[in-house]
């Protein structure tokens, strides 16, 4: 007997300001008075979250009971403001929307305007989503102006990308088998390995290149350069100078270009995808290298200065084969250093040490940031239980802060004393903070005078007195 559409809303509101209570219940009301209004309507439900802004909601409760509810088929229309109440960013409101459709059930968005339907159009949505996203954090109306020129051109074409291809939408989908290649690349790369190496490896394992010849490292290069992998794309990179011609040059800024992030399944997650663009421009740089031609990553702010808390910086040492050191360089402090070689070993050996049992029981502490840490903690040591270098990927993992002791006891006392940590806080030890909360302290291996902060600033001294002397 019901030829009534059933109709819900979905509202949402931020509870950082002032009165959005009473929104709530106001948009709640204004709902369901519309859809009370409309004969050939029933009112299913109104939907709703608040959140502390809109990009940072975690949870949507109200969301989440509604894709269930439709799921069901209990939904016929959805109403909901504008996209960007609607979803959190492009990808989450596309997947959203697909979902609805297969379960059949309508999206109406009042502000833009678009019913969801036979004849909606993906792409405009697209667009608006994008846009609905950008728009929340502000951009200008400059860059808005580009993307709805480059709507009104059509240009957001598709661009062949190794490990996608174009589904009958026109939407980037993920081919599994070269998926597992970019994988494999940006995960070799991420441990060490030069994009040369990469490419032989590829090459002796039979994988096809994209260029039908053998790997070589400019495909790499390619790889690791495209934001695509991440999920984003870039609007505009290049532009038609000769329209004649159609010639393509490379956009270098004489022309808007627009970032979009999340626009479709990434193949790369954005941790690694981050960190490979780090790596990259630290070997750019031609950094960090020492005599063999292996790259000594830096231990980034990681590690701070016992007097003052600021990072300590890494500088080389040229002198004695000592490698670097790591040296306070605030003016207000006692300029603490300390090289470099005994905090990684203390950094390994606290690893080794990272105790299974510990790691296991904090899969139970209270902090839901602190049990994700553990369970990631708990799946390294199973499959690496040491290291036997200090890399960059597994320090960014697993590490919070490193804190060095003092170490400014004379005359140094070889035996560990015994205190509430198992050494003494203030002493030659280094402390290692991990991501989980468990705190592991090891000697740090300054034995010798040579080895003390002191000597080895007076050999930094000298050093620095000798170059001078030479050059005058
Ligand atoms: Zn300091």
């Amino acid at each position: 007997m019901s030829e009534k559409k059933r109709v819900a809303a979905y509202c949402r509101v931020s509870s950082n300001l002032e009165g959005q209570q009473s929104s709530m219940k106001l948009q709640q009301k204004v709902y369901e008075e519309k859809i009370g209004a409309n004969p050939d309507w029933e009112l299913v439900a109104v939907y709703s979250d608040e959140g502390a802004t809109g990009t940072m909601v975690k949870k949507r409760y109200g969301f989440m009971q509604m894709m269930e509810d439709a799921s069901e088929g209990l939904i016929d229309v959805i109403i909901t403001k504008s996209i960007s109440r609607f979803a959190r960013n492009t990808l989450e409101c596309l997947e959203s929307i697909r979902e609805l459709q297969e379960y059949g059930v309508q999206l109406i968005f009042e502000k833009e305007g678009i019913t969801t339907g036979e004849a909606f159009s993906e792409m405009v949505l697209t667009i608006m989503a994008a846009f609905a996203q950008e728009e929340s954090r502000s951009l200008s109306e400059n860059l808005k102006w580009g993307i709805r020129k480059r709507y009104e051109q059509g240009i957001d074409r598709w661009v062949c990308v190794y490990g996608y291809t174009s589904n009958e939408k026109g939407k980037y989908q993920i081919v599994e088998e070269e998926a597992e290649v970019v994988r494999a690349a940006y995960h070799l790369y991420d441990s060490g390995k030069s994009m040369g190496w990469i490419a032989d490896y590829f090459t002796k394992q039979g994988i096809p290149s994209p260029g039908r010849k053998r790997w070589d490292a400019s495909n790499i290069s390619v790889f690791l350069n495209n934001e695509k992998y991440v999920g984003d794309i870039r609007l505009q990179k290049k532009y038609t100078v000769d329209h004649m011609e159609h010639k393509e040059i490379k956009n270098d800024g004489k022309v808007p270009s627009y970032y979009i992030k999340e626009h479709h399944t990434p193949i790369i997650d954005r941790k690694t995808y981050d960190r490979v663009q780090v790596i990259k421009s630290m070997r750019m740089r031609g950094k960090n290298q020492d005599a063999t031609g292996h790259i000594q990553y830096p231990f980034g702010d990681y590690v701070i200065c016992p007097h003052c808390g600021e990072p300590l910086i890494q500088r080389k040492l040229e002198i004695q084969d000592a490698g670097s050191y790591l040296c306070c360089e605030n003016e207000a402090c006692g300029q603490f250093i300390l090289l470099s070689s005994f905090v990684s070993k203390a950094i390994m050996e606290a690893y080794k040490q990272l105790d299974l049992q510990m790691l296991t029981k904090k899969l139970e502490a209270q902090n839901e940031e602190q049990r994700a840490q553990a369970a990631y903690a708990l799946e390294y040591k199973k499959t690496y239980p040491e290291f036997p270098t200090v890399e960059y990927y597994w320090l960014d993992d697993l590490i919070e802060r490193v804190e060095p002791g003092k170490h400014t006891t004379m005359p140094i006392v070889a035996k560990m004393l015994k205190g509430k940590g198992g050494y003494v806080e203030d002493d030659r030890t280094i402390s290692i903070y991990w991501r989980c909360g468990i705190k592991t302290t090891v000697f740090s291996g300054v034995k010798k005078d040579k080895d003390m902060p002191q000597c080895v600033k007076s050999l930094v001294l000298a050093k620095k007195e000798r170059q001078q002397i030479e050059r005058a």
